[in-house]
């Protein structure tokens, strides 16, 4: 089984190949543009995916060294995502599904950030069912129920920002470019994580909160700036280290309260924030300390990839569950 896999929901345009679950291809352009606006801008996304959708599937196709005519079925993201993003890489999809006259697989993002973790790699376990994910990334911060490949539950989530957000606003607030976040990782190896303590929010059950987070900093910081404008570039380091400390003590103590609460004590986690080496570094430590099986992807199946979509689209495919023409995409899906 050859699939295609094509994502595009937000800034990256990726296309990857997979044989039976393993990958041959997996290439990914990152829109640099966004850059300069300390953000993504939408209209200038769905450009530039429109621009780079053609050469990266030519060589996800060329990489894998198959012809598209070899292709058993092609899967795109379907949604969540930026509408005019997600339009470019559904269009594309149908169009070449049509064209080759194959089946196409719609794919839930969020989904697939998850199923990243069933990707071939011999070095790497898979977690059984049932599992709790920690979905990590950009726009979400989910705790999930996973009980079966499309079989998940939502038992918690962020109220405000995800905490890719709570990385990428800090790191703006110390005037690091965007997306920030790899940069406090970066920073942060060589700091005091007890350097400057920050207050964690207070929430109910297994929901998440960082807006309260961000705004303490920015107090924290305007506050030691007026007594010394060299702040920042003095303490670079232990600000960044406070700050992934105080994130993954927040994840944490949700993570313990929903095994507590599930008895399941199988741990993977998901999404672009858990590329960072903090997180990574912590839950592997948790497989010790609370006797949890904890499930690290590899660092390239984290951020935005479309070896995630093309997973998706495998088992999809293994239940003959395929998406119709009238498919269109959609910003908001539910898990
Ligand atoms: P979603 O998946 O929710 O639609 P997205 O696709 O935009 O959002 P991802 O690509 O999964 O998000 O993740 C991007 C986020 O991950 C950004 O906020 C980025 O700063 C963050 N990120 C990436 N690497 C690291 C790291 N090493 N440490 C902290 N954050 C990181
Ligand atoms: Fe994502």
């Amino acid at each position: 089984i050859y699939i295609l896999g094509i994502e595009s929901s937000c800034d990256d345009t990726a296309a990857a190949v997979l044989h039976n679950g393993r990958i041959l291809s997996n290439v990914v352009a990152t829109q640099e543009i966004h850059q300069k606006y300390g953000g993504v801008v939408p209209e200038l996304a769905s450009r530039a995916h429109q621009q780079n959708i053609v050469p990266v599937i030519h060589e996800a196709l060329s990489r894998a060294g198959i012809s598209k005519n070899d292709l058993t079925a092609i899967a795109f993201t379907r949604g969540p995502g930026l509408m005019g993003s997600l339009l470019v890489g559904t269009s594309f999809a149908k169009s070449l599904s049509l064209g080759l006259n194959i089946p196409l697989l719609d794919i839930n993002h969020m989904q697939a950030h998850i199923l990243a973790h069933f990707i071939e790699e011999p070095e790497f376990k898979k977690p059984d069912f049932p599992f709790l994910a920690l979905t990590i990334s950009g726009g979400h911060t989910q705790i999930v129920k996973v009980s079966d490949y499309f079989q998940m539950e939502v038992i918690g989530e962020t109220l405000d920002d995800a905490v890719g957000e709570a990385f990428d606003k800090s790191a703006k607030i110390l005037g690091l470019p965007y997306p920030g976040g790899p940069l406090v990782d970066k920073y942060a190896q060589k700091g005091d994580p007890k350097a400057f303590p920050f207050p964690k929010p207070k929430v109910e059950g297994l929901n998440f909160s960082f807006s309260g987070l961000k705004t303490s900093i920015l107090y924290f910081i305007q506050k030691q700036l007026k007594e010394d404008p060299k702040f920042i570039d003095d303490h670079l380091e232990d600000i960044c280290a406070s700050i992934q400390h105080t994130i993954i003590g927040i994840l944490m103590d949700k993570l313990k309260k929903a095994v507590k609460q599930t008895g399941i004590k199988q741990i993977a986690i998901a999404g672009g924030v858990s590329a960072n080496s903090g997180i990574r570094q912590t839950l592997r430590e948790a497989e010790g300390k609370y006797q949890w099986k904890t499930y690290i992807p590899k660092f390239e199946y984290t951020t935005d990839n479309a070896a995630m979509i093309a997973i998706a689209g495998h088992f999809k495919f293994l239940s003959e569950d395929f998406a119709h023409m009238g498919t269109t995409a959609k910003a908001r899906i539910k898990m």
